[in-house]
């Protein structure tokens, strides 16, 4: 057979598995001060953000990951009126979390002002119009640094950042001190939703530290996943909360919630899929809860 006539962008997920993709179209390659950026396109999954060499989403099947990290946390919370999100690049959680009719203030706080200006050029439909819609504030800057010195509560936390590895610039996000602080930060009743990285049963490491740590700050905190396909993998995602519980939501009542708030648009999330997403099978629940790491400011997590 005939070699094809790709260049390839290879996505390392280990020193010793990657993932390839054909490249169609280079769109941009460039360093913020904060990140290495790509923006190109794959042939089989579209145009894609890639930051630090991993893929971020693609426009094939951003809607899956975004669905999944704002859905079960929004519905959760009776009153989404005030919403924070910490990260969030692309601009695509805004979109989904303004699909909510009780938003009233969204506050999104990304460090990188270049990352997000490059995605609202060259990946419009990400956030699709959310940034001219007047209850969106952007802020650029650290994201540690704006919850420490902001006065104001949150009904709805959403972390949408990179992983928490110790040289990248969202570590000191995911430790014991971090949580402790962002749960002042949270309505009684309010709920965060974060990205937990990879649920590949090698690589869990990473997810069940985070959860670990989160479970030091609040009382119910959930793990749950969906598979996505341009990052060949399953990911986790984690909801955690004071007095809410996403497994109190059964399909019946998602189903009701979505009507009820007149969401129409959703390709992923139902009630149906809420019951599978929080449902963790067996190996993944026994590797999760042997891990023990927590952790912390001076202690990062070092994965390989
Ligand atoms: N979908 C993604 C994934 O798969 O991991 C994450 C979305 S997004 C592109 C991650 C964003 O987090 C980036 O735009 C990055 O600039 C931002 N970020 C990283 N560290 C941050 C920090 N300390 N404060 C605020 N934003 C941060």
């Amino acid at each position: 057979m005939k070699a094809p006539p790709w260049k390839w962008f290879i996505e390392y997920t280990h020193p010793t598995q990657a993932h390839m993709h054909g490249i169609s179209k280079f769109i941009y390659s460039g360093r913020t001060k904060y990140q290495d950026v790509e923006i190109l396109e794959v042939d089989f999954y579209g145009r894609c953000l890639i930051l630090d060499g991993k893929i971020q989403s693609a426009l094939s099947d951003e809607y899956i990951y975004h669905e999944t990290l704002i859905h079960p946390a929004m519905l959760l919370q009776e009153n989404p009126g005030k919403v924070l999100v910490l990260g969030g690049g692309e601009g695509a959680v805004l979109r989904e979390i303004l699909k909510h009719p009780g938003v009233e203030k969204l506050v999104m706080v990304d460090i990188d002002r270049e990352v997000v200006e490059l995605c609202a050029r060259y990946l419009p439909e990400w956030n699709d119009g959310a940034y001219e819609d007047p209850r969106v504030q952007l802020v650029f800057g650290d994201a540690r640094e704006y919850v420490k010195n902001s006065a104001e509560t949150w009904d709805v936390v959403v972390m949408d950042l990179t992983e928490p590895v110790d040289d990248g610039p969202s570590y000191l996000m995911f430790t014991r001190e971090f949580f402790q602080l962002l749960k002042g930060k949270i309505s009684p009743g309010g709920v965060l939703a974060l990205q937990a990285g990879s649920f590949n049963p090698r690589l869990l490491e990473c997810h069940s530290a985070v959860y670990n740590t989160m479970g030091l700050s609040f009382e119910t905190v959930r793990s749950y996943y969906t598979f996505i396909p341009s990052f060949d993998a399953t990911w986790g995602f984690i909801v955690a909360s004071q007095s809410k519980d996403p497994l109190s939501l059964g399909a019946e009542k998602v189903d009701a919630l979505i009507k009820g708030r007149g969401i129409q648009n959703l390709r992923h999330y139902d009630g149906e899929a809420h019951g599978g997403m929080f449902a963790l099978p067996k190996d993944i629940r026994v590797l999760r809860d042997k891990e023990k790491r927590i952790i912390e400011d001076n202690n990062p997590l070092t994965t390989f």
